[in-house]
């Protein structure tokens, strides 16, 4: 199947993601390990977990940017397998593409550039599909999300990891301060780059909560939704099933 490149529709908010992305994507992998010093991996790792991933499977990592989940999956599915890196910004995909291929991915893997709103793949066509830290730049989440659902197979498995609203007052105090001052100066000093990082915390801050993305998900059409809180809820992992 040749799925094609998708032309994207420029409004302010695209323009804005498209900026910070292409911004940070050379920096993107250090200041990940560095902001969330390193836990990063182990919500990663949970997400792999949860997707019940299996030899000979085909899974669709969007907004996979740089490729965390997509290395993963690739080694999982083996050679029967497909894996799938799809994400709207060209610079992301390409410091992802580069760094797979440095390191030896080759051969189940296929990148494509799509907005998660409208993907380029017939319906029923994925067993996983995860979106890690993609969803809340995405302008018409509800769109995207029904259109995931769209594209999985029956009993197919959507995993949305992002950040959410921690769960108790005091992490919910120190995650404020730490996400409203601290990720701008870091963004600045190590990445010269202020703006991006006071997005990043701007667009955590508006992100529905727990429950909000829940509903989020059955309305799309999605069963057996449920979550999983980490780190007091500065991140959620939510995994919903296609009937
Ligand atoms: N999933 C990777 C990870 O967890 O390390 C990358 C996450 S990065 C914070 C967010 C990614 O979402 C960026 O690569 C960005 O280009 C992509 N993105 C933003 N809006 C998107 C959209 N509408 N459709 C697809 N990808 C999008």
């Amino acid at each position: 199947i040749d799925f094609g490149y998708q032309q994207v529709p420029r409004n302010e908010k695209k323009k804005r993601v498209a900026g910070v992305f292409d911004s940070v994507a050379s920096k993107y992998d250090f200041m990940n390990d560095m902001m969330s010093m390193g836990i990063h991996r182990l919500w990663k790792k949970f997400t792999i977990e949860l997707s019940g991933a299996r030899p000979g499977q085909r899974i669709l990592d969007i907004a996979g940017g740089t490729g965390d989940l997509t290395m993963q999956f690739s080694r999982l599915v083996g050679r029967q397998g497909e894996v799938i890196l799809a994400d709207i910004n060209a610079s992301m995909l390409k410091v992802g593409r580069d760094r797979l291929l440095d390191r030896g991915y080759t051969g189940n893997i296929r990148f494509v550039q799509a907005n998660a709103e409208m993907l380029p793949f017939p319906d029923h066509y994925f067993d996983v599909i995860t979106i890690a830290f993609g969803l809340r730049n995405v302008t018409d989440k509800d769109k995207a999300l029904r259109d995931m659902t769209r594209i999985l197979k029956p009993g197919g498995r959507l995993l949305v990891l992002e950040f959410s609203k921690p769960t108790n007052p005091v992490m919910s105090k120190v995650y404020d301060a730490y996400s409203f001052t601290a990720l701008p100066m870091m963004g600045k000093l190590f990445a010269g780059d202020s703006e991006s990082y006071r997005y990043l915390a701007e667009s955590i801050r508006m992100h529905p909560d727990q429950e909000t993305l829940k509903g989020m998900m059955e309305a799309a059409g999605l069963d057996e939704v449920e979550y999983h809180n980490m780190t007091s809820g500065v991140v959620a992992l939510h995994r919903g099933i296609k009937h």
